[in-house]
């Protein structure tokens, strides 16, 4: 970390306090949750380095929340705590290898992190007589009277006892979206999330504004559970039900650390379609009197901890709005980002699609953006954060010619998109550099069109030899926009591997004119290599069968023009082989390690043709039938192997056959 210093230590303390009085007080948050648990992870690193520094007023020494004067005052007897939180497996495991050293070989539980706030119900003889807020876990705020309202709080309970229960108090997903159209209508400002609208409805005066929020609670903690003669966490939870509480039932017994990130991973899965909003998972050790060893914190349990979920959705800053042009000429906004982190890839970029979906997101240069990825995979830019707009943004402007031949853009009748209308605009080069790496050419596996239109756009290619060189760009090329470390390391060796196709896939490669995959594969076999292929005249060349004035002429002056050569050369220099190979092996489980005995005429194929296909496939022929013969193949007037085959029981396969399994 850079910022060690004392004064770095004041700052994140005053930011996080302003950000706390926001969140908590005013139930409107200023920044998001990531940015402060960023912020308070950096203030606890410094603090680690520096304990002589440490404020006793610190927030990492306080349970976050205050008390507003409004409500009745509640001391809580048995503090309500925060809890401590973890963002990865490794942590988990810390804190787990924590509790194993300190002796503790308990069952763990693994609960639904609730995105609410907690609350303490204190019944007496059964009956709800006080709820409240955790406030700074010592004091909270008298809500009772907006809790009555509850409907899954009971009033009375199933047992007449006296007894103290914690929860969470959440609004659901629908709740909120109704209840936020409904602010919207008004002109009010939506409720930013299920948290901040849950807390700001619990802390009304008015009980009957909490009333219409339609809040609900799921309860997952009793203070006291020995009083009641119970030994785990489970059984307080089965408790808790008996006595007419709604508990969460996606709560888990686990073992280890294999079995919690099962349900951090399962639950990450169907978090979406919960109808209330989880931030994350509780893992709890299950046994109280080991939960009592483990004690506490100042501020959380030490036998507790939240895993939270990476964030979905990031702030950052659009820094540009650039332009890129596709193989037909279209022309693409692109918003350049400041390298954010998200959902483990870097986000550097991400497409505005067109003129019309900037304009709509009211998107300006220097704005702060969210960021979210769509299906998981492509960025999406979300949002302009209006309320951080610092008046130095530049407002978006579509650009009127191309950024490549600067020809005046067109926009066709009913279309959102601009054209380059230049069919010789550079950026059209993209088509035959897609024709060079498509299957059945090089055959390089992962450069699609829109890979290589990005490619040419960020000037990472503009030759073909281009190609050869990405791997020495490997840094720049995993920050571009969905492409991630593992699919630029899968796409770099698939261009190496594509350096040892054999000749005339580059010959088709190259896009000489007429020149197709049959021709190129003619040429291939007969010059052997590149080097005697460019010798060739055109009188040669017409004498090969199949080969027509048309092809030997292209052929010709294809050879005949210097910047095709130099192409070539440099290809030869990065390592591409230009010789041929022979066939491709094109192996097949029929075939593979066997032998073959071929007998009478074929129809269809030549005597040499059926044997390299055999060969192709993994197999062999041999002259005579045995018993180690696979099968025999049989064309019109079969010798004495015919007969011989049928003798030993050797398998007769016709013409038809052969080819069935040969092509399957
Ligand atoms: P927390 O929300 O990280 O975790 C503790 C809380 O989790 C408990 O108090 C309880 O209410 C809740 N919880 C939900 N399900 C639970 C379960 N099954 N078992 C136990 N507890 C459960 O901690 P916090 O102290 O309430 O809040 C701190 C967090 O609030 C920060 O990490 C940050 O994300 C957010 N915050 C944001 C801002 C902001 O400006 N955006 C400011 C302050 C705090």
């Amino acid at each position: 970390m850079d910022n060690v210093t004392i004064e770095r230590m004041n700052y994140l303390i005053k930011v996080l306090d302003e950000a706390s009085y926001n969140y908590y007080v005013l139930d409107d948050p200023k920044i998001t949750d990531q940015e402060y648990d960023a912020y308070y992870r950096e203030l606890e690193t410094i603090e680690k380095l520096h304990p002589e520094w440490v404020l006793d007023t610190s927030p990492t020494k306080k349970v976050g929340g205050e008390v507003i004067d409004e409500f009745k005052k509640v001391e809580h007897t048995i503090p309500m705590m925060s809890l401590g939180d973890v963002f990865n497996e490794e942590e988990i495991i810390d804190f787990l290898k924590r509790i194993e050293n300190s002796g503790v070989h308990s069952n763990y539980i693994c609960e639904l992190k609730i995105d609410g706030l907690s609350v303490s119900l204190l019944y007496e003889k059964g009956i709800l007589v006080r709820a409240a807020t955790r406030g700074n876990g010592i004091i909270g705020e008298d809500i009772t009277h907006n809790v009555k309202t509850i409907k899954s709080i009971p009033l009375k309970l199933k047992q007449p006892l006296d007894i103290e229960v914690r929860g969470e108090i959440y609004m659901s997903k629908d709740t909120l979206e109704k209840l936020n159209k409904e602010r919207l209508a008004k002109g009010e400002k939506p409720l930013q999330n299920p948290r901040n609208a849950a807390a700001g409805s619990i802390r009304q005066l008015d009980s009957k504004i909490a009333a219409k929020r339609n809040l609900d609670a799921f309860l997952y903690h009793l203070p006291n559970p020995l009083d009641y003669g119970i030994k785990t966490h489970h059984e307080a939870l089965e408790f808790m039900k008996s006595l007419g509480f709604k508990t969460n039932p996606n709560n888990k017994i686990v073992k280890n650390i294999t079995e919690v990130m099962a349900y951090i991973h399962e639950k990450g899965n169907i978090r979406n379609t919960l109808p209330y909003d989880i931030d994350g998972v509780v893992i709890k050790v299950d046994n109280i009197k080991d939960q009592q060893t483990l004690g506490y914190t100042a501020r959380t349990p030490r036998w507790a901890i939240a895993y939270k979920f990476p964030a979905e959705e990031v702030l950052t800053k659009l820094n540009d709005i650039i332009f890129t042009v596709g193989r037909t000429g279209k022309i693409t906004p692109n918003a350049i980002l400041d390298p954010v982190q998200l959902m483990g890839s870097t986000i550097s970029r991400a497409t505005l699609h067109n003129e019309d979906y900037v304009l709509k997101k009211g998107l300006m240069i220097n704005d702060t953006v969210s960021i979210r990825k769509a299906g998981d995979v492509i960025p999406e830019v979300v949002e302009a954060k209006l309320e951080r707009r610092t008046g130095k943004e530049i407002p978006f402007k579509m650009i009127t010619n191309c950024p490549i031949c600067n020809t005046k853009l067109i926009k066709k009748e009913g279309e959102a998109d601009y054209y380059c209308p230049n069919i010789n605009c550079p950026a059209r080069h993209i088509e035959s550099f897609i024709h060079f790496v498509s299957r059945p050419a090089m055959n390089i596996d992962g450069l699609g069109e829109r890979l290589m239109e990005d490619l040419y756009n960020f000037k990472f290619i503009s030759t073909i030899p281009d190609i050869y060189r990405l791997k020495d760009k490997k840094d720049s090329l995993t920050k571009l926009e969905g492409y991630g470390e593992k699919s630029v390391t899968n796409l770099l060796n698939a261009i190496e591997v594509s350096k040892s196709n054999s000749l005339e896939r580059l010959l088709f490669a190259l896009g000489i004119k007429n020149v197709g995959k049959e021709k190129a594969k003619i040429l291939a076999k007969k010059y052997r290599n590149i080097a005697s292929l460019s010798k060739a005249s055109y009188e040669e060349l017409t004498d090969i069968p199949d080969i027509g004035p048309i092809i030997a002429k292209n052929v010709v002056n294809y050879f005949a023009n210097d910047d095709n050569l130099k192409i070539i050369e440099e290809l030869k220099d990065l390592g591409l082989n230009m010789e041929y190979i022979g066939e491709e092996l094109n192996l097949n489980e029929d075939f593979l390690d066997k032998s073959f005995v071929l007998t009478g005429t074929l129809t269809k194929l030549s005597r040499d043709e059926a044997k390299s296909l055999i060969e192709n496939a993994g197999g062999k022929t041999v002259g005579s039938v045995s018993k180690k013969t696979y099968a025999v193949i049989v064309g019109d007037n079969p010798g004495s192997k015919y007969d011989k085959a049928k003798e030993l029981n050797i398998p007769i396969w016709t013409e038809e056959k052969f080819l069935e399994k040969i092509n399957n």
